[in-house]
């Protein structure tokens, strides 16, 4: 039977849905499982629409669409029982597959289709609606859901990038079988910014007129979406009793009100945060930390007037809003200013930021509002002064940006994505002494990744420990794999950031990796920024003579970025020093760079610490250089940074890799 089907439909083959294979008939009359039938579709792991495990739950026929290689194959799955030779039946399904060829305007047409058919499911319920069509593509989503996920209304591309690594599907799993449920229900958190917020999800398949699965759309319900948020006034009309503000869901509901009746909404978000404020308390008193609250509150509830509003979302955070007229910055920082300086003393200065979101977009919630002004404080969370900085919609980019490369990074940490590059270090007599290592990130769909773009961002997110521990490890196997090569005396220098002492006993972490390797400590060279020295000078102190006591090399790195780089030196006892050229001869006929730089070099052997020249990019700067006494350089002149393969090619040769291998 299945060879006539055959001559009809494209494929014809029988499935056991529930173990997603694809069945045989024997020779022997038995029916036997082959391939997984979800091959023939190009995927990886078991469909998520399986019309097949319908059919068989529903025992009748069921009818759906796939897209298969730019064509629309329509499939038609009906249960069926074989009888076996031996007697028994085995109930399984037969699949029935025509394809045709897809055009541009079919698809249109089809998602048009589709979206009418979502309305018409979903009626006027407001919460937030992302559909998406057979070839899951994002066709629809609501402003709910733009505004929740911050992505600016209508970038659908932008949405379904975001919403799919969020939405966590394996939650249905919980709720029942994913290829079976029209409907699934979970919970799951949603990080933007610093606020989480919990979102009920909903999953709903989409069905045509004749009962053919045509797409699926989720439900997001959380709890700052408009209808949704607010408890009647009457509920909440008190006020923050400490400052007299209107506390938090007040203030969201007051302000969307004013938004709403305006004739010409024309007015300025304003949140206030104080800088470490949670030092406040134990610096000052719980008394004092009440005065400061008080007299800032009174500040933003003179400033808001009768046109204004001012809230207080929790702890030290204000909001202010007001018309764009009445908005003058330069005022209001004099008028923080005037209160702040009261409270300085020779140990903390009391400071405050303000982020500024001029209101473009009435129909924002106002919650989020409050999340671009706070947005915009971020950006200058380590200015020590009061500050005040204007939202921008870059900003809201960046955010997204760095939330899904913080998002990325522990399952990039275990898929190896991290890559160590090696950078040459050369000696004054031209011959190879050693190398750095440089991490680079392999990005799936962001290509190759240099530090900068993402370190700054784990060191503020408390994870780069992790990365420089796998560094420290990759180096150390490196070290390790080496042995009995021509590699075998070349030292590594590996990177210790300054957060790194803050999560975790470096000490304990390196021993441990050069113990179970068995390596020389004296191969691993471990630097510390000049910066990160001083900002705990004793702390470091220690722990440098105990890496030194055990062997390895320390090395001061960045020398000449800080402040009092030299005052330093005689403190800190670390074997190799590294002047970076960028900070100390910023330019090429730098005459007065060049004295520091000998002074630098002088000092530097006087107390027996050897140096390393990074950031060397001329001829010139070598010559120099060598005339000034560095024992080593490190820099473009020579060599960027490369993956190790290229640097043992370049270095000892091709033959060593095999040899190695
Ligand atoms: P760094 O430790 O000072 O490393 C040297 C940086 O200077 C490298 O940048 C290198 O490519 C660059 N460089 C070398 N020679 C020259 C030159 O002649 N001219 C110029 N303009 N630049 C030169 P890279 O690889 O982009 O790394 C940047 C920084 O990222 C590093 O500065 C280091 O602070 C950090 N970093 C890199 N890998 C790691 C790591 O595994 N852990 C930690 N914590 N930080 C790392
Ligand atoms: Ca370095
Ligand atoms: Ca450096």
């Amino acid at each position: 039977m299945l060879n006539r089907l055959s001559l009809i439909y494209d494929i014809a083959r029988i499935v056991n849905p529930a173990k997603c294979v694809v069945l045989q008939c024997g020779e022997d009359g038995m029916v036997h499982e082959a391939a997984s039938c979800y091959g023939f579709w190009g995927k990886q792991t078991r469909c998520r629409h399986c019309s097949s495990s319908c059919a068989m739950a529903a025992a009748h026929n069921m009818e759906k669409d796939e897209v298969r290689e730019g064509r629309i194959c329509h499939i038609l799955s009906a249960p069926v029982d074989v009888e076996q030779a031996d007697g028994s039946v085995y109930s399984c399904v037969m699949e029935m597959v025509s394809s045709n060829v897809r055009s541009e305007e079919m698809r249109v047409m089809r998602d048009r289709e589709l979206i009418q058919l979502l309305v018409a499911k979903m009626g006027d319920v407001r919460r937030g609606v992302v559909c998406f069509n057979i070839e899951d593509e994002c066709v629809y989503a609501n402003p709910e859901v733009f505004q929740l996920f911050q992505v600016p209304q209508g970038e659908l591309a932008l949405l379904k990038e975001f919403f799919r690594t969020w939405v966590d599907d394996s939650r249905m799993e919980e709720s029942g079988d994913i290829a079976l449920l029209s409907d699934a229900e979970w919970k799951q958190e949603c990080n933007l910014g610093k606020r989480t917020r919990l979102c009920d999800v909903g999953y709903h398949k989409l069905f045509d007129g004749e009962g053919r699965f045509s797409g699926y759309f989720y439900e997001i319900y959380d709890d700052s979406m408009p209808l949704r948020t607010g408890l009647p006034l009457e509920e909440e009309s008190f006020l923050d009793p400490l400052t007299e503000l209107m506390p938090r869901e007040r203030f969201f509901q007051t302000v969307g009100e004013v938004l709403r009746c305006a004739v010409h909404p024309e007015y300025v978000l304003i949140a206030s945060n104080i800088k470490d404020f949670k030092f406040v308390n134990s610096l000052f008193g719980k008394e004092k930390g009440d005065e400061i609250l008080m007299l800032l509150g009174g500040l933003y509830r003179e400033l808001a007037g009768s046109k204004g509003v001012a809230g207080r979302l929790h702890g030290d955070k204000f909001v202010l809003f007001m018309p764009r007229d009445a908005f003058q910055p330069n005022e209001i920082m004099e008028r923080v200013t005037e209160i702040t300086t009261r409270f300085d003393n020779s140990s903390f200065k009391l400071c405050v930021h303000l982020g500024v979101y001029e209101i473009v977009d009435v129909s924002l919630p106002v919650s989020l509002m409050c999340d671009r002004a706070n947005l915009a404080i971020e950006t200058i969370q380590n200015v020590r002064v009061n500050q005040i900085a204007v939202y921008k919609d870059t900003l809201l980019k960046k955010a997204l940006h760095d939330s899904e490369i913080l998002s990325s990074f522990a399952s990039a940490l275990e898929n190896h994505e991290f890559e160590v590059y090696l950078q040459p270090q050369i000696a004054r007599d031209s011959t190879l002494c050693g190398a750095e290592a440089l991490v680079r990130w392999n990005h799936p769909t962001r290509g190759l990744l240099m530090p900068g773009q993402f370190i700054p961002l784990l060191e503020n997110a408390g994870l780069i420990y992790q990365l420089d521990a796998y560094m420290w490890g990759a180096a150390a196997s490196l070290i390790s794999a080496w042995k009995n090569t021509p590699m075998a005396e070349l030292p590594l220098s590996v990177n210790i950031s300054a957060r790194d002492t803050f999560y975790i006993d470096i000490y304990q972490t390196i021993t441990t990796y050069v113990e179970k390797l068995g390596i020389d400590p004296a191969k691993l060279h471990l630097e510390i920024t000049e910066t990160a020295l001083m900002s705990d000078r004793v702390q470091y102190n220690t722990l440098i003579d105990k890496f030194r006591e055990r062997g390895f090399v320390v090395e001061i790195d960045d020398f000449g970025s800080g402040y009092s780089s030299l005052a330093m030196l005689k403190d800190i006892h670390a074997d190799i020093l590294k002047l970076d050229l960028g900070f100390l001869m910023p330019s090429k006929e730098d005459e007065r760079g060049a004295l520091i730089l000998k002074s630098v070099i002088d000092m530097a052997k006087t107390l027996g610490m050897i140096t390393i020249t990074e950031g060397v990019e001329h001829e010139e700067q070598v010559k120099l250089l060598t005339k000034l006494g560095t024992d080593a350089f490190q820099g473009f002149y020579f060599d960027r940074p490369m993956p190790v393969q290229n640097f043992v090619e370049k270095y000892y040769g091709a033959g060593c890799i095999e040899r190695n291998a």
